[in-house]
């Protein structure tokens, strides 16, 4: 069994007290990472602190290279990255080797080259005055990350956060913390300072609630809202808290839809990651005129998805992370069973590791409720229906609308509360476009110039050279 230290404080660390990692496909246990305490955390922040000062002060072309620095590492070991975070959370391969890692070397790769072109200042000058705007970083920031996505939501945080010039305390989840203390190895060759990027490692409600109650100066945060509320009493000292939530994604399935596409669509939004996934959809509104018909097309495709081995490139779908997520989802289907009926799936596979099968259950009522698992509600709707089940959804992550009427798309994604409107599209994702969520998905955006501005605090320097326009102001 391997045992993966973490990395703080510009140095790899063992732990007397470890944490069991379990391989979701063989539920062998067949690594170990460090369970931290507070005292790790207080050094860390203390190292992270000096390291960042020494980075504030580095010239932005210098910051430019060490972060597009990272991209190369990345896709340098893409294979042994995408392999152990497909082993860890039971992705399959396809999805890591071709999406996740990809993506995340994407993000350093972006910030690094904004970062070329981004002035360190502004002026606007006049002939009295002169007003700068000078960007500052906010110091050490705490992010805190989920365990279905590791290597991209740390991309899509942290390349921006260091391009900004602050250090990053990055808090793994206990489900997946191995590609990036694997990562961690090559990162250290990098002439970053020493401590300026640490990865701890721990159970949440100890290390992360350390975290949270510490003195970082902002805090990232990709996860539950459950978790989100007791983050929030967690907090000790005003700061910064962006935060990434999961949502009730819907997709509008209309009938003048491209069927075939928008079931390909479905299918990929449903049950990639076996559902644990924040882009993924929960509802799916199918206008009534082709629901039949849809439905069939839909039942028959989901039942040729193929479960296996996801260190198996002919995988399409791999066991859940955990024995505990497959009994949560195992009780939640029970639950959903007195709301709706069950058309596929609905059941474990019986056979070694923590599968469930692609469940499909349609609907009568409408239910908001977020599916990060391989669970789809499906819903007959009249069109006015799907628009005012939309307007009513209390997320606002991501919105899949299927038409062939634009002007109609148009007016939808214009009124729709949501950070991501996909308009006959699915998983279009650009590391220059915002992405984040509304309502009760979250606030604050990753990716593109507003991901970096997320990490940064604009001051305004104003001098005069002559009266202020305050002079006199009593007589
Ligand atoms: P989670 O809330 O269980 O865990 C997130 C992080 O919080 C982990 O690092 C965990 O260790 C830590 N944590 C857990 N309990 C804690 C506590 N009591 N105090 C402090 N920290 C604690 O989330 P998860 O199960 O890892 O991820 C799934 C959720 O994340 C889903 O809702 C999904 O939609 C969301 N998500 C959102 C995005 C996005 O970009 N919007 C991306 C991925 C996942």
């Amino acid at each position: 069994m391997k045992t993966y230290p973490m990395y703080l404080a510009g140095e790899f660390r063992e732990k007397q007290n470890q944490i069991a990692v379990e391989d979701p496909y063989t539920t062998e246990v067949f690594a170990q990472i460090p369970q931290a305490d507070p005292q790790d955390l207080t050094e860390c922040i203390e190292k992270a602190r000096a390291a960042q000062q020494a980075w504030e002060q580095t010239p932005l072309q210098e910051r430019a290279d060490l972060v597009s620095g990272v991209s190369n590492i990345i896709l340098d070991h893409l294979k042994e990255l995408a392999e152990i975070e497909s082993r860890e959370i039971g992705k399959p391969i396809k999805e890591t080797l071709l999406v996740d890692v990809p993506l995340a070397a994407q993000c350093f790769a972006y910030y690094g080259s904004l970062l070329k072109d981004f002035p360190a200042s502004l002026s606007a000058p006049r002939a009295d005055t002169v007003d700068m705007v000078q960007y500052l970083p906010f110091g050490v920031a705490g992010i805190f990350l989920p365990y279905n996505v590791p290597l991209m939501i740390f991309g899509f945080n942290a390349a921006a956060a260091l391009a900004a010039g602050n250090a990053v305390i990055v808090k793994l989840s206990e489900y997946g913390s191995l590609s990036l203390l694997t990562l961690a190895k090559y990162l250290h060759e990098l002439e970053f300072p020493r401590g300026l990027i640490n990865f701890v490692t721990g159970e949440g409600p100890i290390i992360g609630k350390a975290l949270a109650a510490s003195d970082v100066d902002i805090i990232s945060f990709t996860g539950s809202g459950d978790t989100l509320h007791q983050i929030f009493h967690q907090i000790t000292k005003p700061k910064k808290l962006l935060c990434e939530l999961g949502g009730v994604n819907v997709m509008a399935i209309f009938a003048d839809a491209d069927q075939e596409e928008a079931l390909e669509n479905l299918l990929a939004s449903t049950f990639m990651k076996q559902g644990q996934m924040c882009i993924g959809t929960s509802v799916a509104l199918v206008a009534e005129d082709i629901y039949d018909e849809f439905m069939a097309l839909l039942v028959g495709k989901t039942e040729k998805i193929k479960m296996g081995n996801p260190l198996s490139s002919t995988t399409h779908m791999g066991p859940l992370r955990s024995k505990g997520h497959l009994e949560k989802v195992m009780d939640k289907v029970a639950r959903l069973k007195k709301r709706g009926q069950v058309i596929t799936g609905g059941k474990r596979i019986e056979t070694q590791g923590y599968f469930f099968a692609p469940t499909i259950i349609e609907i009568g009522e409408m239910i908001y409720e977020e599916c990060f698992d391989p669970i789809l509600l499906v819903k007959k709707c009249k069109q006015k229906e799907i628009e005012m089940l939309i307007e009513d959804n209390p997320t606002g992550l991501v919105l899949q609308i299927w038409t062939r009427d634009i002007k109609k798309a148009h007016a939808l994604a214009l009124k729709a509360h949501c950070g991501t409107v996909w308009v006959n599209t699915f998983a279009q994702m650009d590391t220059s476009m915002p992405f984040g969520g509304c309502k009760e998905s979250g606030w604050g955006r990753v990716l593109g110039k507003w991901g970096l501005f997320e990490y940064l605090q604009p001051k305004h320097i104003g001098f005069c050279f002559a009266k202020s326009q305050a002079s006199g102001w009593f007589g």
